[in-house]
């Protein structure tokens, strides 16, 4: 797991040291610890690697908290949808005190978003599948791809056990065209396991948690959940399991947005 330069692969413009894809194709890294695999990020990409944080899931936060502990110009981004609750606003401001974290804010296109509340309404995510997942394209599928065309790698909080969806996700993955490497370093973590990171290391976390939201996205599109409730079962939750992706992490982002 070299970081050191030598020979090199061209990818879709890009280009990828060969020991870094050995790496990624070997599997090797499946055994590597969340923060081992950030330092084998940061040593390979920096500051061509960002790490994606909702501030509506606690995975986010832990993971922005080992990344700014080993490299403080570590860079962070959100997606600002234009629908996210007061509380997630608020906790980007807590973040960046604590952490001195300059956190990237990714918004929208604002032509694309007046078009689509023109056509279809303020609200048109209730209606169906396919108007959800327009809304959720243009607020957040989007605006990530733009940001990502600049970046070599990112960093997510995915778990495998966070949704049906998710069940196949590996510690490295290689995108589409071998174009981004994205690196989801919880991936085996259970909720117990960043909780207790949380706790541990006094990570701050949204405020929502502590009424019910297990996970917090658009304030239309989440809801609290009754004790025993699946996790995710107040994120769309007109709609079947199978379907709830937003299309940041389903087949790579080809149809709608899964903060
Ligand atoms: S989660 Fe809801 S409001 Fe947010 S982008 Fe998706 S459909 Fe739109």
């Amino acid at each position: 797991m070299s970081a050191a330069p030598s020979q090199t692969v061209r990818t879709s413009g890009k280009v990828l040291k060969s020991e870094v894809l050995d790496d990624i194709r070997s599997g090797r890294l499946e055994s590597l610890s969340a923060e081992e695999i950030l330092i084998w990020g940061l040593g390979n990409f920096h500051p061509r690697m960002a790490l994606s944080c909702s501030f509506g899931n606690p995975e986010g936060l832990v993971l922005l908290h080992m990344l700014t502990r080993l490299e403080p110009s570590a860079r962070v981004y959100m997606l600002d949808t234009g629908r996210l609750p007061q509380e997630t606003h608020d906790l980007v401001d807590r973040v960046r005190d604590r952490y001195g974290v300059a956190v990237e804010v990714v918004m929208p296109d604002a032509g694309a978003v007046q078009e689509m509340v023109r056509a279809q309404g303020q609200n048109l995510f209730y209606e169906s599948l396919e108007k959800r997942k327009l809304c959720c394209r243009l607020r957040k599928v989007e605006p990530n791809r733009r940001f990502l065309a600049d970046l070599d790698a990112h960093v997510t909080g995915l778990r495998r056990e966070q949704n049906v969806t998710r069940t196949g996700t590996a510690r490295v993955e290689l995108g589409e065209g071998g174009r981004l490497v994205k690196i989801n370093p919880l991936v085996d973590w259970s909720r117990e396991d960043v909780m207790k990171f949380v706790r541990d290391h006094g990570v701050p976390v949204n405020r929502l948690h502590q009424r019910g939201y297990p996970t917090v996205g658009c304030a239309p599109c989440t809801r609290a959940v009754e004790p025993g409730e699946d996790i995710r079962a107040g994120r769309w939750w007109w709609e079947n399991p199978e379907d709830k992706e937003c299309g940041l992490h389903a087949g790579e982002e080809k149809d709608g947005s899964g903060i």
